[in-house]
């Protein structure tokens, strides 16, 4: 082979096999391949079937670690490894709610992650209705003693999912706001848009020097149900029994796997979805739809020729109860080069828009992107690119680059967090769709030699 290229024969060889290697790289033949793609499916199904719901810290999402690892090696990525990390972890307990008086009846609620216990016998007190978040923080501190504060919204289904944003800090920090005002517990309707009697879960904190008390969400029938009560005049009392666990630092992990790039000095890819899911639901959507959408895509480019930069795959471990995935993540690796950062974790449905963070210097990609990305319907305007949450620590210490392909989340809040959240909600069309799209980018941004380096931060 040596004496070979000595001779016009070996040269005119090594310029087929140069220009192979540069056509192989052609984002619309990945893009037509991933169309096809059955990788993401698999994936999808293999954690709902095989593990089911992995809450992070537990024994579940070990079990899922282990059969990750597997399914990545299998797949042909290098460098395949768990990095272990401990976390804080909080397990459900029992979980009861009934109007004692005067409209006796069973509602169904689920704890909110961090929630304090009631104790076996649980807490009944008068309910304190809330229209808004901000009613609930107009009232003084203190005034709610003895009582069980509930706050509803008005969530609506949207493309963008912007009414998580919107409507979320009621989960997110209304519990400690009402430990402020003195109650003795909150309860939520859901955070959610479905109508069916499933309680949305889904974490909340207690910061430094506020008592964490017993919180929940009461599906959004039953919510309803209890406004409606609340309305009629007459004081409404609820019992509530909530008996979740602090069981103290668990192990948790990342799933690491590498597409090896030519060139290590080259900024690399990190593409993220989170392995662990809420322990109600076997996380189909939530997340893993998301690890398939960024496996298999990594994976079309990887069969296509070694590129250029190197593709680090991501499946955060510990996600849902409090970003630690993210956190052990941006600590562990903070010191190497990234170039881009991305994440999948909003569903499996079409991606409708794609989002750019990236340095002027890099507009030639990104027009080369928008245009590959046309014939797969998606429209190029858009606020600038944030990323998800297991990157969002990475993003911010390492300054990096962004894209984001946004999904359809018009369904996405009426499965989040549920046990609605199955596998028979993923469609394998769009399933598909997301996988040509993240193959397309992936395609073009791990073969490009653009500087990527954002300018520093003002
Ligand atoms: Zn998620
Ligand atoms: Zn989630």
């Amino acid at each position: 082979m040596k004496k070979m290229i000595n001779t016009l024969a070996g040269a005119t060889a090594l310029f087929v096999a140069s220009s192979a290697i540069a056509a192989s790289h052609d984002p619309a033949a990945i893009q037509a391949k991933a169309l096809d793609d059955e990788i993401a499916y698999d994936i999808t199904e293999g954690l709902t079937t095989e593990i089911g719901p992995r809450q992070a810290g537990t024994e579940a999402e070990a079990r899922a670690r282990a059969w990750s690892l597997k399914k990545l090696k299998a797949l042909g990525f290098k460098n395949v490894r768990n990095e272990p990390f401990m976390m804080p972890t909080w397990v459900r307990g029992a979980e009861t709610a009934e109007i004692v008086s005067p409209y006796p009846q069973k509602m169904h609620i689920t704890a909110l992650g961090n929630s304090a216990s009631t104790g076996a016998d649980g807490v009944e007190a008068e309910i304190v209705y809330f229209s808004s978040l901000a009613a609930l923080q107009a009232v003084p501190d203190g005034s709610l003693a003895g009582k069980i504060a509930f706050v509803t919204h008005n969530m609506h289904r949207t493309q963008d999912g912007s009414g998580y944003g919107t409507y979320g800090p009621i989960r997110w920090v209304g519990p400690a706001t009402a430990s402020k005002k003195g109650a003795a517990a909150y309860v939520i309707k859901s955070i959610g848009t479905d109508y069916h009697r499933n309680p949305h879960t889904g974490g909340t904190g207690f910061p430094e020097g506020i008592t964490p008390i017993p919180a929940a969400a009461l599906s959004l029938p039953d919510a309803d149900n209890l406004e409606r009560m609340v309305k009629l005049g007459k004081p409404v009392r609820m019992k509530l029994v909530l008996t979740p666990q602090n069981i103290g630092q668990q192990e948790s992990g990342n799933v690491i796997a590498e597409v090896p790039g030519r060139d290590p000095s080259k900024g690399m890819i990190l593409v993220a979805c989170h392995l662990d899911s809420w322990d109600l639901a076997t996380g189909a959507f939530d997340d893993a739809a998301g690890c398939g959408i960024i496996s298999a895509a990594a994976k079309y480019v990887m069969d296509n020729g070694q590129p250029l930069r190197t593709i680090r795959i991501l499946w955060a471990g510990a996600e849902e109860v409090g970003i630690w995935g993210g956190k052990a993540y941006a600590k562990a690796h903070s010191g190497e080069k990234h170039a881009i950062a991305m994440e999948s974790d909003f569903g499996a449905d079409n991606v409708w828009r794609v989002e750019h963070k990236l340095p002027e210097g890099a507009n030639s990609v990104k027009q080369q992107i928008n245009k590959s990305l046309l014939p797969l319907g998606i429209s190029t305007l858009g606020p600038p690119a944030s990323g998800g949450a297991d990157i969002r620590d990475i993003i911010a210490s390492n300054n990096l680059a962004v894209i984001d392909l946004q999904q359809n989340g018009t369904r996405y809040f009426d499965l989040h967090h549920t046990p609605d959240d199955t596998l028979d909600k993923i469609d394998p069309e769009q399933l598909r769709q997301n996988v040509a799209a993240w193959s397309t980018v992936l395609a073009i941004i791990a073969n490009s030699d653009a500087d990527f380096t954002m300018p520093p931060k003002k």
